[in-house]
């Protein structure tokens, strides 16, 4: 049998694959820890080095640690944190490409299971996915586990990610791939404890003369879609428009602005 028509669900990285750095904007001082200590002064009214030094606290004293240990240690409100920080980082990071909500819904309207492999933890892969547009702080109806790092006690280049991954949604490795834009972490590591697919995204170059049966480049989130979906013609965009009301309702449901 084609191992892709093996595949029940996919393990889907965030940083360069869903969200990116806008070009052109400096890299310094970007970052949710530096949101952090400017809302400690901002928001929590501290001062500046009171602010790091219980940041400072956090990072020492909890090992795989959570957002919210932060948001907690800094006494701030977390609604109004998230808020001020999706404000912040909206002006540095971005959605890869405006065709994954439509893709993704698709995969998900035939019954593929998607989840989020990252070794963001939970609350700042939400975080991530609100600034691609597609969910929402609060939380994900597209997703149905978001396997942080945190939340594995492990990071995506140890295999052990993997094994963990694969523990908490009850599926066979032969039963996953992976969707990811870093060949060593979302192909090799995962390969090692058995998965035999890897999407590796890369938007700049077209490397898709260089695919293998279990390492396949793409160009967007649609090529996967069509690798994975038997009816390949079927588009959800028609004429630029969302041409299925189901979908458009769930495109609607996750927060997107529809074309329609
Ligand atoms: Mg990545």
């Amino acid at each position: 049998m084609n191992s892709l028509q093996n595949i029940k669900g996919l393990l889907i990285d965030i940083d360069d694959t869903i969200t990116r750095h806008k070009a052109g904007v400096p890299m310094s001082g970007s970052s949710l820890f530096d949101v952090l200590q400017t809302a400690g002064v901002a928001l929590g009214c501290l001062s500046a080095h009171e602010t790091a030094r219980r940041i400072e606290s956090v990072k020492n004293e909890v090992r795989w640690w959570h957002w919210s240990d932060f948001i907690v240690a800094l006494e701030l409100n977390p609604k109004q944190f998230w808020d001020y920080a999706y404000n912040i980082e909206s002006t540095y990071l971005e959605a890869t490409g405006a065709e994954i909500l439509p893709a993704l819904c698709r995969l998900q309207a035939h019954g593929m299971l998607l989840y989020i492999a990252s070794n963001n933890p939970s609350s700042g892969i939400l975080h991530k996915l609100r600034l691609a547009g597609i969910a929402h702080v609060n939380g994900s109806t597209l997703f149905s586990q978001l396997l942080g790092a945190t939340e594995m006690h492990a990071m995506k280049w140890e295999p052990n990610y993997w094994r963990k991954a694969l523990a908490h949604i009850a599926l066979d490795a032969s039963e996953v791939a992976v969707v990811g834009d870093n060949p060593h972490d979302d192909y090799a590591v995962p390969r090692e404890v058995g998965i035999p697919v890897s999407f590796i995204l890369d938007r700049f170059c077209d490397r898709r003369g260089q695919s293998t049966e279990s390492l396949i480049y793409v160009n967007d989130f649609d090529e996967i879609a069509d690798a994975l979906l038997p009816e390949k013609h079927l588009h959800p965009l028609v004429n630029g428009k969302v041409s299925d009301p189901a979908l458009q309702a769930k495109l609607v449901l996750n927060g997107a602005t529809v074309p329609c």
